[in-house]
């Protein structure tokens, strides 16, 4: 997968959440604290032990991990299937291949979400087409979609930005009216719910990333969620090279013959990243309520703040806060959003920018033809916004930090 700048320096963030200070920073008589990172995993003791009961096993991969995990993910999302693969960009790009699109069929894609987003509508030959937010949420409405549909829309990818479902029943309806597929790009919004139903069951497909940074992870892999049982069949065919039948089954029955049915991709997850995403999933709730909890302490300080803002939540969601965003009211600072992100830096609070918005990548402008002012609300949201360290492991002292960094710039720069 090709990085973003900030997709690369999120990595090495994370790479390196105990690297010290250039000397110039640091003050010569106290000991700084290392810098906190925008997102982090916890593994415990439990994760190591499901690890290492596989790595003791005789399947390594496409064995018996797979299966529970993605019995366990069903459940945990109210859905009947759940396939399980090598990272969310594959799970993207395996519930796309099941809808059979071609290059005059139109997926809408929001504008502000990773590349990855829009990327996997290129992969199956089809054309994204950019839709932009609304100015609060930063999530992708009917309104948006009404502005960029055509007679050529096959589906839309509404992407749960921050970890706030998308409003779905409204989208759901949108898209029965026009013939189109609803898939969810759930990366941000596991734990998630909308009017009480999990994430994962209120699209026609959904899919999720375990990436280290993300809510729970299996160190690189990906889910899809559907209730349609003959897309389950071909997303694990599609996963295994179009092949009909795993070696399992093959071994099961005995038998050498296996049949290629459509072109596929090795997207298979070993067994070892199952076990490990399999154990967190346990962990799943706790990790969400205790994200729900310090997005709840930055609320109180931000939510009246002078220079900046959270960004809006809606009352019939419960959020999974993958990222905490604020946004500067701009006309109130005496300084924009670089400063304030290099000032955060220096201070060791290891904020991010979540995400220029896709349609302005060059890569994109090059091949589309697409242009900055294309996603107004968007790109005037990418200006201000800045992801603070949220994550399970974070103490209280490390929130007050935050909160007590951010209040000293606000301090020396605001107006
Ligand atoms: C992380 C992410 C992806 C890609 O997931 P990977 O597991 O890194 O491939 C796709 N979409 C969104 C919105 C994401 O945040």
């Amino acid at each position: 997968m090709e990085q973003t700048p900030a997709a690369q320096e999120s990595d090495s963030a994370l790479r390196t959440p105990h690297s010290t200070l250039p000397s110039n920073h640091q003050p010569p008589t106290t000991t700084p604290s290392p810098p906190l990172p925008y997102g982090r995993h916890s593994v415990d003791a439990d994760d190591l032990a499901a690890v290492i009961e596989v790595l003791q096993g005789d399947w390594l991969t496409t064995g018996p991990k797979i299966g529970e995990l993605e019995a366990a993910f069903a459940h945990a999302t109210g859905v009947e299937h759940a396939v399980a693969v090598s990272s969310g960009t594959a799970a993207l790009h395996a519930a796309l291949h099941v809808l059979d699109l071609g290059p005059d069929d139109e997926v809408i894609v929001p504008a502000m979400t990773f590349a990855a987003t829009a990327n996997a509508v290129l992969y199956v030959g089809a054309r994204p087409v950019f839709a932009d937010v609304d100015p609060d949420t930063l999530l992708v409405g009917v309104e948006q979609l009404e502005r960029v549909a055509t007679a050529r829309t096959r589906a839309v990818i509404a992407v749960d930005y921050a970890g706030q479902p998308c409003d779905y029943d409204a989208l759901r309806s949108w898209c029965e009216r026009r013939g189109a597929t609803l898939v969810s790009d759930a990366c941000h919004s596991l734990g998630g719910e909308y009017r009480g139903g999990p994430i994962g069951s209120l699209a026609d497909l959904a899919t999720f990333s375990l990436h280290p940074v993300k809510v729970i992870t299996s160190g690189e892999g990906g889910v899809i969620t559907t209730n349609n049982a003959a897309w389950a069949t071909r997303l694990r065919q599609f996963r295994n090279h179009g092949i009909a039948t795993d070696h399992r089954q093959r071994e099961a029955l005995g038998t050498w013959y296996y049949e290629q049915l459509e072109l596929g991709y090795n997207y298979r997850l070993s067994d070892l990243h199952a076990a490990l995403g399999l154990s967190q999933l346990r962990k799943l709730p706790g990790w969400v309520a205790r994200r729900r909890q310090i997005a709840a302490q930055y609320d109180t300080i931000f939510a009246a703040h002078p220079g900046l803002r959270p960004l809006a939540v809606r009352a019939d969601i419960a959020h999974a806060y993958h990222l905490y965003v604020i946004r500067m009211i701009r006309d109130r600072w005496q300084i924009d959003r670089r400063t304030l992100f290099n000032e955060l830096r220096k201070a060791g609070i290891g904020v991010q920018v979540h995400y220029i918005p896709v349609h302005m990548h060059p890569y994109y402008q090059q091949r589309l033809g697409t242009h900055v002012g294309l996603c107004p609300n968007a790109e005037n949201a990418y200006e201000g916004i800045l992801s603070l360290p949220i994550f399970p492991a974070m103490s209280e002292g490390d929130v007050e930090r935050v909160i007590s960094t951010v209040e000293q710039i606000w301090q020396r720069y605001g107006k």
